[in-house]
């Protein structure tokens, strides 16, 4: 082997760091980083979060932003595309509509795993950014215009009113968009979740094989930047209205499932209700009030798409074929669990909102429902999805869920009826 040193892409000066520095121990850090006093109602008391790779010193969190996408910016600085002391600069990306702040943002258990401030760091932030800290938004806000056949249909068929300003005359629908990367206050998410903080960051740092030492070395530093996907929240009429106590609320809090939402796989009534969620958030804003759909990336139950079409091919080829009797029981086969969302994280996003009754929750959700009105928002009345919008195989998992707890006008299954209900097979 040659004594000299490869040229490489890596190894331009500045993209990457001559030696390791490890940031698990309290001690390299030398002075103590700006502390975050999560829950305080004033953004300078409450501390900025800073995720710096660049500045080990001025780190406060744990984890990276960007969520999942932390390692496309390290295959992007490994290549030699993407300096590794890149400061975004921020000019010009203020949020396009002011949400907050509301109440719930000064209540340290009302929110535990957004940055209420998310939005606003570019603002509120600005001197420290200006000394040359390194502080990134985890929330964007910008508007939008949206546009679905089926809302095209809706309009066509009546349902729908083209008034020009929240449907415009093609179809187009007018939003508002956040964007938002998750920000985990660990004392408050453990409290949700009912265990203790220490567990919950030994089990986090065990479950990513170790991949955030300062969960188990680094007790001073709460917040953790997790690398998972975030959600988006589409506010459809006026954001004021979302807290005004005299206008009315729409929401549809939509988990998302790649296959259906947007590839309209019939499996699964996922994308019908997400458009009937649409519908319902239109009406509702073209009455006055407004709509929200919050989509958050948690295919598959969370359970991730892999698992998902394993569990479709185990639900097709059991012995009597798909059926509604064995639909969760071949989910906890594969998963050993059937759900890992933890629906009790996610109110979080319509206490950001500032929510505190949605006059139609457009799901029959009941671990939805219960996670929204155990953290206090009054629900008033639930939306179903209309019988004609569900796929012919999707009856399956219509009918297992209403067994299971999901709320409906009608009848709840019973054992016979479940065990009754069939899907098409693979061949087919
Ligand atoms: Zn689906």
């Amino acid at each position: 082997m040659s004594s000299e040193k490869p040229e490489s892409p890596s190894e331009k000066p500045g993209s990457q760091p001559k030696h390791i520095v490890l940031t698990s121990h309290p001690t390299r850090f030398g002075p103590k980083p700006f502390p975050i006093q999560w829950g305080a109602a004033d953004p300078l008391v409450r501390g900025a979060i800073i995720g710096t790779l660049t500045n080990a010193a001025h780190r406060n969190v744990i984890g990276s932003h960007s969520g999942a996408y932390g390692i496309y910016r390290a295959l992007a600085v490994a290549s030699g595309q993407l300096q590794s002391d890149h400061r975004a600069d921020l000019t010009n990306t203020s949020p396009a509509a002011l949400l907050g702040p509301h109440p719930a943002w000064a209540d340290p258990e009302k929110i535990v795993s957004l940055d209420p401030f998310g939005a606003l760091v570019g603002e509120v932030y600005k001197p420290l950014y200006e000394k040359g800290y390194d502080i990134r938004p985890t929330i964007a806000i910008t508007r939008a215009h949206i546009n679905m056949p089926e809302l095209q249909e809706a309009a066509a068929k009546g349902r729908l009113k083209v008034d020009g300003t929240i449907m415009k005359g093609n179809g187009d629908l007018v939003v508002t968009k956040a964007a938002i990367e998750p920000v985990w206050y660990l004392p408050g998410l453990a409290k949700r979740l009912g265990v203790t903080e220490s567990i919950l960051r030994r089990t986090l740092f065990e479950q990513t094989g170790g991949m955030f030492p300062e969960l188990v070395t680094r007790h001073d530093l709460h917040v953790f930047l997790p690398p998972i996907g975030g959600m988006t929240v589409y506010i459809v009429g006026d954001v004021a209205a979302i807290t005004d106590p005299d206008r009315e609320l729409a929401v549809r809090i939509h988990d998302e499932c790649n296959g259906s939402d947007v590839f309209g796989s019939d499996i699964c009534t996922c994308r019908p209700y997400l458009v009937h969620g649409i519908e319902g958030c239109v009406q509702t804003a073209q009455a006055g009030g407004a709509g929200v759909i919050v989509y958050f990336r948690k295919e598959g139950r969370a359970l991730g798409e892999v698992t998902k079409f394993l569990v479709y091919n185990a639900r097709k080829r059991q012995e009597g074929g798909d059926r509604a009797d064995a639909y969760f029981a071949r989910t906890e086969c594969v998963a050993g669990v059937q759900d890992m969302r933890f629906q009790e994280l996610m109110p979080d996003v319509l206490h950001w909102l500032g929510v505190t009754r949605i006059d139609r929750l457009i799901s029959m959700s009941n671990m939805k429902y219960d996670a929204i009105t155990q953290s206090g928002i009054t629900v008033v009345e639930r939306v179903p999805i209309p019988n004609d919008m569900i796929p012919a195989d999707a009856q399956v998992e219509i009918e297992a869920k209403k067994a299971a707890g999901y709320y409906t006008e009608g009848q709840v299954p019973t054992e016979a009826i479940l065990a009754a209900v069939k899907g098409r097979d693979l061949s087919d």
